[in-house]
This record gives C-alpha cells, structure tokens and sequence, in this order.
C-alpha cells in the first residue's frame, strides 16, 4: 500500500526504512526491502510492522548499497504472509519489484507464463507482472524500461510499481495507473514514493506522474517520462513542495 525507492549517493537504507514509517500510515499487513549493494540484491520482507522488519534485517541482510525500493502490503491477492510480502523477484533473480494496486488479469497472464516454464513462489499478482516483464525482455530482447511498458499494455487493472535490472543497477523504473507515485528530484539522486512525505526533508522538488505515465529515473541524467500507451515523451512538471 506505500512504496519507497532511492537512487543516488546516499546509503539507501535509512532513508527507505524512515520512509516506510511515514508511509504507515496508509495502513499495511507486511513490508519488506531490496537493497542493490554494488554486487548484488539484498532482499528482506515480513508480515507485520516496518519495527519487525527493522529486527529481520539486522539479523538477515547487510545494509549496504546507494539504490533501493521498499514496500508496505495491503494484501489483495494472496494472504499476508512473508512469502507473498514484496519485494518479489523475477525467475532469472535479476529483477525485483514492488506494487502496489491490483493486476485484475493476472490469472489468464499466470497460466500463460506458466506455460511458457515460469513457476511461482507466491500467490501475488505482483510477482505475475514482474515475470512478465522478464518474459518481453527475453522475448524482444529489449531493456527494462521497454520491457515494463510492453507488460503493462498487457494488464488490466491498477498499479504504482518500482522495478529494477541488478544487471543495470544504475536505474529504477516506476509507472502508475490509479495508484499515487512522486517523484522527488535532487542533486544526482532520485526519491520515489507513494507521496511527498518519505522525501521532503531531502528535497523540495517533485513530480508527481499522471496515470498511464511511466518513468526512468537514472542515477546522474534527467528523469524520462513516458506516457505508457503511445511512447511520446511527456515534458517532467516540476513543483515545489512547500512544508
Ligand atoms: N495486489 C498486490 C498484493 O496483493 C499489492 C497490494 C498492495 O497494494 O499493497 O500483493
């Protein structure tokens, strides 16, 4: 139900966990991270509070790398549990996203995946999409950013999403269709979030995407929008964010 992402220069995680706290407010069943630390994904998640999941970490991950997203769930599809908790990985493990929102099509997509040699841990929608998304990458041979929005042509239904390419750890990409998603831009580093309130003590300036809009944020470029349907540009409207 809140999402939270950073790239840039800072360590990711305490700014994601303290964004997750001020996200609870959204109301969640579980919450879970995933942490690019140079090399390779630290993942951690758990039914229950962003607290517990502060106590799983220490105990489970390390804490390095300077791009992350996390994750509070309001369970739609699947029971609250720490399996169908996001962060949920791709097959291949090189991609790991988090959702928020429903993919009203995710059983004829499932069955079509399935098919095609996909198998599936949790019995989220969430981890359909992002196996989908692998699954255009491979067949196309086309990048992350491409690839998203080719799946999310595919869907039916409601999203914010955060994805990222551990083989391209230099970006994240995020998209929305009826779930909110900002933007908060700073200097060489990048905030995502469900709204304002995880980064506006690092950055005053925000963009927030219109539904059927899709981003690339890249660690030291500008930030691409692109509307989802038709792959035209769309110009970033910047705001400032006042206390
Ligand atoms: N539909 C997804 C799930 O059940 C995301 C729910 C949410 O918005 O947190 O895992």
């Amino acid at each position: 139900c809140g999402i939270v992402g950073y790239i840039g220069k800072r360590e990711a995680y305490p700014i994601i966990i303290k964004g997750l706290k001020r996200l609870e407010y959204r109301g969640y069943d579980s919450a879970g991270i995933a942490l690019y630390d140079g090399n390779d994904i630290k993942l951690c998640k758990t039914k229950g509070k962003v607290a517990g999941l502060e106590e799983k970490i220490q105990q489970e991950i390390t804490t390095d790398g300077t791009l992350g997203i996390g994750h509070t769930r309001w369970a739609t599809h699947g029971v609250p549990n720490d399996i169908n908790s996001h962060p949920h990985y791709s097959n291949s493990g090189n991609l790991v996203i988090i959702h928020n929102g429903i993919i009203e099509n995710y059983d004829a997509l499932k069955q079509e995946l399935i098919k095609r040699g996909y198998s599936f841990k949790s019995d989220t929608d969430t981890e359909v999409l992002v196996n989908l998304i692998e699954d255009v990458m491979k067949k196309e041979h086309i990048k992350l950013g491409k690839a998203v929005q080719v799946a999310l042509n595919q869907v039916v239904g409601a999203y914010a999403i955060a994805v990222f390419d551990k083989n391209k750890p230099n970006e994240i990409v995020v998209a929305r269709l009826g779930s909110p998603l900002a933007i908060g831009v700073g200097d060489d580093e990048f905030f995502i979030a469900s709204d304002a309130s995880p980064f506006i003590e690092y950055t005053k300036n925000a963009i927030y995407l219109e539904d059927e809009e899709m981003a690339i944020v890249r660690r030291g470029k500008d930030v691409k929008i692109r509307k989802i349907k038709d792959d035209s540009l769309v110009d970033p409207y910047m705001q400032e964010l006042k206390l």
